[in-house]
């Protein structure tokens, strides 16, 4: 499976970090070893010193495809789920200064907390759902679908273009506003519509 990321998906988060907005969806991947699941913890590496949390909704993918139009994305997954989307802001950084990709912030092990899947029919709106973050009980942030610039579907018709979809696929569909950094010994909560989906431990 891959994972593929949405990049400056929320005009807040955007602003946030001094970007403009994209005239069309910006997207990069990540590699399977960056999943992380059911309550493992995430290791702070030792390459970075300002590893920061996105939260972001999470689509998996159930059909394979290619060239989706847009009215029929919606026929491409029935489940969702919360995740992080870590990155190294440091590294990041100097990666854009230099104009050089992203991998090395953004896609090593464990920079992708999945929380647990739940199915889309347990929701009326896809496109009005409340997600957020916590780190320690504390609320740092909160997003709603509805927010997005471009809507899940229409992020699966574009990316489809470029990359064949596949069955267990993951995107991550951007982050909203409020991304910060982590420490060791946090405790990180990340919650659908209130509902608790993931929850791991900074070692
Ligand atoms: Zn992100």
């Amino acid at each position: 499976m891959k994972i593929i990321c949405i990049g400056r998906n929320y005009t807040e988060h955007a602003k946030e970090l001094n970007n403009n907005m994209p005239d069309e969806p910006i997207f990069f991947m990540k590699p399977d070893t960056a999943l992380i699941q059911s309550r493992n913890p995430f290791v702070y590496p030792s390459f970075s010193k300002d590893i920061h949390h996105e939260v972001e909704i999470v689509v998996k993918i159930n059909k394979i495809g290619k060239h989706i139009e847009e009215k029929f994305a919606h026929t491409y997954y029935n489940e969702i789920s919360v995740g992080v989307d870590f990155t190294a802001r440091d590294i990041q950084q100097i990666c854009k200064e230099k104009g050089l990709p992203w991998e090395k912030a953004k896609s090593f092990d464990g920079s992708a907390p999945v929380g647990k899947f739940v199915a889309i029919q347990n929701f009326e709106n896809i496109n009005n759902i409340n997600f957020s973050l916590y780190i320690n009980g504390e609320p740092k942030q909160q997003g709603n679908t509805k927010d997005m610039v471009f809507t899940i579907n229409q992020l699966i018709s574009y990316v489809s273009k470029f990359v064949t979809l596949k069955i267990g696929d993951i995107i991550f569909t951007g982050t909203p506003s409020g991304v910060g950094p982590i420490k060791i010994g946090d405790k990180i909560e990340c919650f659908l519509e209130g509902k608790n989906l993931l929850t791991f431990n900074v070692k």
